[in-house]
């Protein structure tokens, strides 16, 4: 089965929204499955606009605890509850997220009708699942930042259909078998699955790192990644703010998109400051051309 990965970038901005950004979040398809990272406020629009679905498996996962990237997680819960949303949702987070969640819930009832499960992780630590894993590395913000990196297993070869025809490989159950590596009998010969059955092929990796400065575990963690997401809010000429509130210049993060070997670089989390900031994707590109500077709710899909 050819599973699809998709990234729609809902807010772009940081620290506050204006006309054109949003505040931070970028939402992970990969078939029916989502993944929330981060949630500025106003997110829970964003999503219902980009049609996600509000009753699928769903994780949403925090980077952070500065207000731009979780005040909107409150209002997400809200709506996911008065829209019916029945199934367990699995919050992901810093130290604090469980608090933030538990304190904000005690105060104002989030009509949640749908189980939570909270998990703190650190740094070095891996969510796991049967086809793909999710790494958690230590940003460099000034306070505790996570930054992810959502990376798919190897993906089974691809099935050559009209060979197993040829070989008399009737098609049901024992195509299945052949697809899961197994060998097959058929009459009185056994078709091993290398005969019809390509190479595993490498999965897709999308590394998300926003509040940050450009740095080594960064890097590390981004390894190889079709996609970095990486924090660019500023310019070069505002380098030194960068330096101050422990964010990175959009050449700053085409050099960790360049020497991580990424394939594709999203600025994200643009400052407010800036209406117009294609200065920004100039400056990276000049360090890393495959740079895009997505705007709210644009889509990219993502292939290995
Ligand atoms: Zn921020
Ligand atoms: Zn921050």
């Amino acid at each position: 089965m050819n599973i699809s990965v998709s990234v729609t970038f809902l807010g772009t901005g940081g620290s506050v929204p204006n006309k054109f950004r949003n505040l931070p979040s970028v939402l992970i398809r990969r078939g029916p499955e989502l993944f929330l990272f981060d949630c500025g406020e106003g997110t829970q629009r964003q999503f219902l606009q980009a049609r996600a679905g509000i009753n699928r498996k769903m994780r949403i996962l925090i980077s952070h605890l500065h207000g731009d990237h979780v005040f909107g997680l409150p209002g997400m819960l809200h709506s996911l509850s008065f829209m019916g949303r029945s199934r367990e949702l699995e919050i992901i987070g810093p130290k604090g997220t469980i608090g933030l969640v538990t304190s904000v819930n005690r105060v104002v009832k989030l009509y949640n009708r749908f189980p939570i499960r909270i998990r703190e992780v650190k740094p070095g630590q891996s969510i796991k699942d049967a086809e793909y894993n999710i790494r958690v590395a230590a940003a460099q913000h000034g306070i505790a930042c996570l930054a992810y990196a959502f990376e798919e297993k190897p993906r089974p070869g691809r099935f050559d259909a009209a060979k197993a025809r040829r070989l008399g490989v009737p098609e049901g159950p024992l195509w299945k078998e052949l697809q899961s590596g197994k060998s097959v009998r058929v009459g009185r010969r056994w078709i091993v699955s290398k005969l019809v059955l390509g190479p595993p092929r490498q999965g897709v990796k999308i590394t998300y790192a926003v509040d940050t400065r450009p740095c080594a575990s960064v890097i590390r963690l981004a390894s190889g990644s079709d996609l970095l997401i990486h924090d660019s809010c500023f310019a070069e000429s505002a380098a030194r703010k960068a330096k101050e509130y422990g964010h990175s210049t959009a050449g700053e993060a085409a050099g960790v998109a360049k020497r991580s070997g990424s394939r594709m670089l999203a600025l994200f989390h643009i400052s407010a400051m800036y209406e117009d900031a294609l200065p920004l994707l100039a400056e990276a590109r000049k360090v890393f051309h495959q740079s895009i500077l997505p705007r709210d709710m644009e889509t990219v899909s993502v292939v290995a």
